[in-house]
């Protein structure tokens, strides 16, 4: 297998392109898992494409997931058959296409009444049928012993037994920065702390973008055959740039709801599995999974009337999922054993006409709008499907005569940079998230040294210097939080090596990094309610 090398990128020479790029067939506005999906679909399949991330990729809701890459078992109950179809479809591609950074995962549902073993073991048994093929391995019924085996601190009292199936995992934030770094080796341009500031209309019609860097404030202005607005929650701020001078303010179409993980050490729940509580005290379903040498429990769905770029949880979300955990296991968390917390937002849709009479909710949890303007925007879904969600955006693109009809699937069997299936996983730890790409990571300066170490994870100078040469990281948080994903493991730890990361980004880029605004971040993640 050769060793991929990848080109160093530079920053100075991207804004060059994007100052001398006047036209191009396609503006996507947001960085996360739906805009880099459609901008590396677009430039897969031969489009000019232009991407902007207003902060660093996957800063929104994109690296605050529950890490799953799944059929969405939920969906089952609702007997929504396609969509469990598709997303079991997708779960398989995307472990195919990216297998440095999405895994199988066993997962196990413990059983105290007789009937939850039945039940939900014929259900799984159907996600498994739905799979075909691309199943990744065969749901079992477990006795109580195999279930403590499994689980060696679930609670035993009353344990019936358990049902064992399995799902997928992945590094939201990473699996971002891949996107991002695929679609520009097909030719996309793609540029982080880059906000969209305004669009561009002519004759009623939006043709273009108005931008600014968010490091020297210099302005740029693009100009495309079409704009796909993919900015998550805060599309309804996009869509208000679309207006008519003088038209009232579009009303919302997105209702955001708020999403709590917890991260507690391993200890607590030990073991290579996950555990998934169907039906909580209160009907919610709570995931208590294995990431990174951690255990991340979560998660919560509340409404919330703002949108923040850095929520924070309410005190009663983090209670839930301290109860609820308490409750299934016999090492019960509290508040002081939380390392980090993190808040994701989801979009809900909430149906509106106003975008004209072509408004279409697609049958999936994801909707596409195109405007009178030709503003295409995109919201809702999940990571999982992202790539599916792409050709959806496109094919709306392509019937509304913004861009020509060009053949779908062309990511079916894109590999992300880096993968590359079969190879050995790297000894040292973390290393085998860098794929094809761990013997470039090997050779930096600083692979020996490590800043930070705990079992199964690790940053060494040399991921951080990897994260600033290859994949576009500019700042101490875009390194600890995206690129590396200590933030989300371990605020303290954090904290505790942004000085030595803030020497690293100066040395490599030249600039002086800041630490104190990062370091009041990271207390925030520290913060409970
Ligand atoms: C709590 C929670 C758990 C989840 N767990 C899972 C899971 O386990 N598995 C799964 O498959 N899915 C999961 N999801 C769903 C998944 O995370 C989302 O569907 C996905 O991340 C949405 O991506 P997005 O690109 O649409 O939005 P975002 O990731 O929010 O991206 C939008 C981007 O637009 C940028 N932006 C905003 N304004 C501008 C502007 N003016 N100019 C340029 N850029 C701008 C933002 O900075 C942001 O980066 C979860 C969601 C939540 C909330």
């Amino acid at each position: 297998m050769p060793t991929a090398s990848p080109a160093p990128v530079d920053r100075a020479s991207l804004l060059a392109r994007l100052r001398g790029c006047e036209r191009c067939d396609l503006v996507v506005i947001g960085g996360g898992a739906t805009g880099l999906g459609v901008a590396l679909d677009a430039a897969a399949r031969g489009f000019s494409v232009v991407c902007l991330e207003s902060d660093d990729f996957a800063k929104g809701t994109s690296s605050r997931a529950t890490k799953l890459v799944h059929g969405g078992v939920r969906y089952l109950a609702q007997g929504d058959l396609g969509l469990v179809r598709e997303a079991l479809h997708e779960r398989a591609t995307l472990l195919a296409n990216a297998p440095h950074i999405a895994q199988r995962l066993p997962f196990v549902m413990p059983a105290y009444h007789w009937w939850e073993r039945s039940f939900y073991g014929v259900g799984l048994k159907v996600y498994d049928a739905l799979a075909g093929a691309r199943g990744l391995g065969a749901t079992e019924w477990l006795s109580p012993a195999r279930t403590r085996e499994l689980l060696p601190t679930v609670r035993p009292q009353g344990l019936a037994g358990g049902i064992k199936y399995w799902d997928g995992q992945f590094d939201d934030a990473r699996l971002a920065v891949l996107l991002a770094r695929t679609a520009i080796a097909h030719g996309a341009l793609v540029v982080n702390h880059c906000p969209v500031t305004g669009l561009i209309r002519e004759a009623g019609m939006t043709c273009g973008v108005v931008a600014r860097d968010a490091e020297s404030g210099a302005k740029f202005t693009v100009r495309a055959r079409c704009v796909v607005n993919a900015t998550g929650v805060w599309v309804d701020a996009i869509r208000n740039l679309d207006r008519e001078r003088g038209t009232p303010e579009k009303p919302p179409i997105v209702a955001p709801s708020q999403g709590v993980h917890l991260v507690v050490d391993r200890d607590f729940m030990p073991g290579t599995h996950a555990m998934l509580v169907p039906k909580t005290a209160d009907g919610r379903v709570l995931f208590a999974v294995p990431w990174m040498g951690k255990t991340v429990l979560g998660t919560t769905d509340t409404p919330r009337d703002d949108l923040e770029r850095e929520p924070t949880p309410f005190r009663d979300e983090v209670e839930f999922i301290l109860r609820e955990a308490g409750r299934y296991l016999t090492k019960v968390p509290a508040r002081g054993d939380v390392r980090s917390v993190w808040v994701g937002l989801r979009p809900l849709v909430k149906p509106s006409d106003d975008d004209g009479d072509d408004t279409k909710a697609l049958s999936r949890e994801h909707t596409v709008l195109v405007g009178r303007s030709g503003l295409v925007t995109v919201t809702g879904g999940k990571w999982t499907t992202y790539r599916a969600m792409a050709e959806d955006v496109l094919d709306r693109c392509m019937d509304r005569r913004l861009l020509e009809r060009r053949v779908a699937g062309v990511t079916v069997h894109l590999p992300l940079v880096g993968a590359a299936p079969g190879r050995p996983l790297g000894v040292a730890p973390g290393e085998h998230l860098y794929g094809s790409e761990a013997p470039v990571l090997g050779a930096l300066p600083g692979a020996e040294r490590w800043l930070w170490r705990d079992g199964a994870g690790g940053l060494s100078e040399a991921m951080v210097r990897f994260a600033l040469r290859f994949e576009l990281a500019r700042t101490v948080e875009d390194v600890l939080a995206r690129r590396s994903r200590l933030l989300f493991l371990d605020a303290r730890a954090a904290a505790g090596v942004a000085d030595a990361v803030s020497a690293i980004v100066t040395d490599e880029l030249g600039v002086r990094a800041e630490t104190a605004a990062f370091k009041r971040l990271a207390e925030r993640y520290l913060t409970l309610p």
